[in-house]
């Protein structure tokens, strides 16, 4: 395998755009090295611009749950551009797209569309705020909701108190309406509660983590959450664009029975475009501009071809349900990585939940931020590489969850455990 047009292209790719990317996931930062260009898709697979074919786990970072170019999403986008590219203007397409997360997400009685993950998170958290008429938001340290000022924010110096701003340009009068707690904690989040509770519009949290590696919330917690938010008034907002339509049709909420006020989407429910969605009760949702008063807008939000593309998706998830298929690909990939790594002697965990997973160079269990950051960075660095050179692209950091999707097949999960079982021991 050579890799000379991609290094080539990342150059060039240097001089015109920061870090060579449009997003610094894909730069490589955490593995070192230069990224793979990509060519093009199929399947369960990518083709870089060398030629080089590799099995996808990262999916575009969860949206590729039936794979690249599946038939059913080709078509209903095809039959979308023929109409037309934006509008500004209502079109039935929305409905539809509505429709399925409606009946699909059990809380969501009303929703929104919007152009990213970000941009659903951002909403939310004003609708909060707007709503309860209050203004602190509560967050979870290793928790990722897109770029939002008052989300990047890291713990202060005594624990579980006021966020810091953890990337320049936020400002500190942003990220002091931000309480940042431990994930998993629920003494945490009683106390916070007691000490803040009137001032505390929201709690958001990734009812499964996937973006500090995947960690699993105890049932604890996610009581303890739905209790404190609502003896105080404030809204409990699930953070499902990784999650919803991923770890079962119905969202991480599905799973645990646990009914949030808020729900934000994106990732799967464009089926690789650029879509994101926030929904909940429809008392609360009647809030937005224009039937109520909370401002959030947008020139290109429930784009046609977006809303094509997803709606197809969801309708081919609904109608041929892939979940049992995709819960038994991915156990056999997280057993099969999981003796692998004790076989090469390695300290390592797999923590998983449906088709998203993680392998943790870490004893494990991965419970919050602190257990995950204890990983051993510089081993997987070694591990991603290795695989790369077997065909086999994992997602580019430690702190990332890897997707099965659909169009995996048996053979391709039991290449990459071969695969997995020569770098451990290698490495
Ligand atoms: C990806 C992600 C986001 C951000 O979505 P973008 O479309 O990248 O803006 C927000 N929350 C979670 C949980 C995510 O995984």
């Amino acid at each position: 395998m050579t890799y000379d047009k991609s290094q080539q292209i990342f150059e060039t790719a240097q001089t015109l755009m920061p870090g060579g990317v449009n997003s610094p996931a894909r730069a490589f930062g955490s593995v070192g090295g230069t990224p793979l260009i990509i060519d093009r898709g199929e399947g369960p697979y990518i083709f870089d611009v060398d030629g080089n074919r590799l099995i996808d786990y990262i999916q575009s970072w969860g949206p590729m749950i039936l794979g690249h170019k599946h038939p059913n999403v080709m078509k209903a986008v095809q039959d979308a551009l023929e109409k037309g590219f934006s509008f500004g203007a209502p079109t039935e397409g929305e409905n539809e797209l509505a429709t399925l997360i409606i009946d699909a997400v059990e809380s969501v009685e009303k929703v929104r569309l919007v152009n990213s993950g970000t941009e659903a998170t951002m909403s939310a958290i004003r609708l909060a705020r707007g709503y309860t008429q209050r203004d602190v938001i509560v967050k979870f340290a290793g928790n990722y909701h897109g770029h939002v000022d008052s989300l990047l924010v890291a713990a202060g110096s005594s624990a579980a108190t006021l966020a810091v701003p953890n990337s320049p340009g936020v400002t500190a009068g942003t990220s002091q309406d931000t309480l940042i707690l431990t994930y998993n904690d629920s003494e945490g989040v009683k106390q916070a509660f007691t000490e803040h509770g009137d001032r505390i519009a929201g709690v958001i949290f990734e009812p499964v983590v996937g973006n500090m590696g995947c960690v699993i919330p105890s049932s604890e917690f996610l009581q303890t959450l739905r209790e404190c938010t609502t003896a105080s008034g404030a809204l409990l907002i699930f953070d499902e664009v990784m999650t919803g339509f991923r770890v079962a049709y119905g969202g991480a909420q599905s799973l645990w029975n646990i009914t949030p006020d808020l729900t934000t989407l994106g990732k799967i429910v464009g089926g690789g475009m650029p879509i994101g969605a926030y929904g909940g009760r429809a008392d609360i949702m009647n809030h937005v501009l224009p039937a109520g008063q909370v401002f959030q807008a947008g020139t290109l939000s429930g784009n046609p071809i977006a809303c094509a593309a997803g709606s197809a998706t969801l309708r081919e998830l609904r109608d041929n349900s892939p979940y049992d298929k995709l819960d038994t690909l991915a156990e056999t990939l997280a057993s099969g990585l999981a003796s692998a790594a004790q076989s090469a002697g390695q300290t390592c965990c797999v923590q998983r939940v449906g088709s998203m997973m993680t392998l943790f160079f870490n004893p494990g269990p991965v419970n919050c931020w602190e257990d995950a950051s204890a990983s051993d960075t510089e081993k997987f660095g070694q591990y991603f590489w290795g695989l790369i050179r077997k065909g086999i692209y994992m997602p580019c950091s430690q702190y990332e969850a890897l997707f099965v999707s659909a169009a995996h097949t048996e053979d391709d999960i039991q290449n990459t455990i071969s695969a997995a079982e020569s770098v451990l021991a290698n490495i």
